[in-house]
């Protein structure tokens, strides 16, 4: 199409005007072949889970396992975490498609950040890991931003999450709060297994994973950083990843800064 393109681009608007319709095809084409491979994708998550719980309850009803007081608990344990996982899909499922939706509204308020980032890291230092720490960089100042704090909660909320199940034992994760002109940028950096970088740029896709294996034991569903995305772009702002592989990562964000109020 773009060589198309370089030949019609001197010729008159007509032809321009079929160039658009081109453009637009494609346009099409891509959004439709986007939404088969998510409902592919959606399809394969959740026949994962369901074919492993119909396997564990089929070996539980066979014979006397489900009486067999070493076994059944297991199973049982099985069973309990793949339908917890399901859920877990299901929710995040049901809140990008919230979010896909024209009408959608943020809940946007005033917000003073440096007391809101402090009260959230507290919350995770109190239920850290044993070997982990956490450390924070914050400026000692007051900064506003305009945001809807329930969903930057759950953006931090899942950074965070996956700096501590990528975390080596001992590692330490930094929380930075830096302040730029007109922007602030919250900072996750961890000392973890790191993401190569060719895969960098695609863990905020939908359902991406670096290892699948690893991360579906770990609980993840694909979708956190995905649904963390959209809420940045909400509040006008960005997201982006560093990492070095065995190293670890950072994953930053930055939003806009109120102006602040004169006198
Ligand atoms: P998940 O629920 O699988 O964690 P996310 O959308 O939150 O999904 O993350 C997508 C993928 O990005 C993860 O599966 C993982 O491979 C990679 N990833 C995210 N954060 C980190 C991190 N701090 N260190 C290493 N890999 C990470």
């Amino acid at each position: 199409l773009k060589a198309n393109f370089s030949v019609f681009q001197d010729e008159d608007e007509e032809m321009n005007g079929f160039l658009t319709v081109l453009s637009d095809v494609t346009e099409e084409e891509k959004v439709e072949r986007e939404r088969r491979e998510f409902v592919a994708n959606v399809s394969h998550e959740l026949r994962t889970p369901l074919t492993t719980m119909r396997s564990y309850l089929e070996a539980l009803t066979d014979g006397n396992t489900w009486q067999d007081e070493q076994i059944a608990p297991k199973f049982l344990n099985v069973v309990q975490n793949e339908s917890e996982r399901m859920i877990r899909l299901v929710n995040d499922l049901l809140q990008l498609s919230k979010m896909d939706n024209k009408d959608y509204r943020l809940e946007k308020q005033r917000t003073e950040y440096i007391a809101f980032i402090d009260q959230i890291v507290d919350r995770f230092e109190i239920n850290i890991r044993s070997g982990l720490s956490i450390e924070r960089d914050l400026p000692n100042k007051r900064y506003y931003v305009w945001m809807d704090s329930d969903k930057i909660t759950q953006v931090i909320d899942n950074i965070i999450s996956n700096a501590m199940k990528y975390s080596p034992e001992g590692g330490q994760i930094k929380v930075k709060v830096e302040v730029q002109k007109h922007h602030i940028v919250t900072k996750v950096t961890d000392e973890g297994v790191g993401i190569p970088d060719e895969k960098i740029d695609k863990i905020f896709d939908r359902f991406y994973r670096v290892d699948k294996a690893r991360t579906r034991q770990l609980g993840g569903t694909g979708l956190g950083l995905a649904i963390a995305k959209e809420i940045i772009e909400a509040h006008d702002g960005t997201i982006r990843a560093e990492s070095r592989e065995n190293q670890g990562t950072t994953i930053s964000f930055r939003l806009p800064l109120m102006r602040k109020k004169r006198g």
